[in-house]
């Protein structure tokens, strides 16, 4: 693909966007949750664990314990064997009851709406206070995750692994409006098709926006599957 401007990066990007949400027309946080608390506890739980499995084990969390109250003054043995099949669950327990007790002891209980005073709490660091932010409240909010740092860098959007500069450079990419939305977009559409291991550019539909930066090939100019033994593992859902 020859250099593009800015200009030009943002309008493809936008074409992008527009194709993803005929395509996923649905696409939504895919953790469960019935409050801005709930949220919060199942994203810290879904560190470095699919989101299906975080939402096998809040069913059972949520029906112990149910308000930071709760957590704040659980049994963290209780709470550790409750959220085990989450992986990390020592670590996990520890954040989300100091997390309680700072809620409480802090913010009366509720969970706070900005960034300052999320990326505060145990155990939230800025994609899950951004996850907070964009679902809970409505707050326009770029997540980054596995699969918006995969997809934007195929996408020629951004050239670094770095979240934090991620985030900065999708910020100024894409209109405010479609924030929290696009993450959720190339979430969808990075386990659907563009996976991180053998990316289905043949049945992508928005291929012809994709300079496939990062995507081996062979000559047939298809995507070709890494040997096993050197495949990096892919780290969320
Ligand atoms: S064309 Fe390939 S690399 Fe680009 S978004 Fe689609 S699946 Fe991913």
């Amino acid at each position: 693909m020859a250099a593009e401007s800015r200009e030009q990066k943002k309008t493809r990007a936008l074409k992008v966007i527009n194709l993803l949400h005929k395509i996923y027309p649905d696409a939504k946080c895919s953790l469960d949750h019935k409050t801005p608390f709930q949220l919060l506890v199942a994203t810290i739980l879904s560190a470095q664990c699919t989101d299906a499995r975080v939402n096998m084990t809040t069913p059972g969390l949520f029906s112990k314990f149910q308000t930071p109250e709760d957590f704040a003054n659980a049994d963290l043995s209780q709470l550790e064997s409750l959220i085990k099949s989450t992986g990390f669950y020592k670590n996990k327990a520890k954040n989300i009851k100091a997390a309680a007790k700072e809620l409480v002891s802090k913010y009366g209980g509720k969970v706070p709406q900005t960034m300052d005073e999320l990326f505060g709490l145990a155990g939230v660091g800025r994609k899950t206070a951004n996850v907070v932010l964009g679902n809970a409240f409505g707050v326009p909010s770029m997540v980054v995750d596995t699969h918006v740092t995969r997809l934007s860098n195929r996408l020629g959007w951004v050239k670094t692994e770095d979240a934090v500069k991620i985030e900065s450079a999708l910020m100024d990419l894409i209109p405010r409006t479609e924030w929290t939305d696009l993450s959720h977009l190339l979430i969808y559409h990075g386990r659907a098709i563009c996976l991180a291991r053998s990316p289905r550019c043949d049945d992508c539909q928005i291929f012809r926006f994709c300079p496939k930066r990062g995507v081996e090939r062979n000559k047939s100019d298809r995507p070709i599957n890494k040997p096993k033994a050197s495949l990096k593992a892919e780290g969320a859902s």
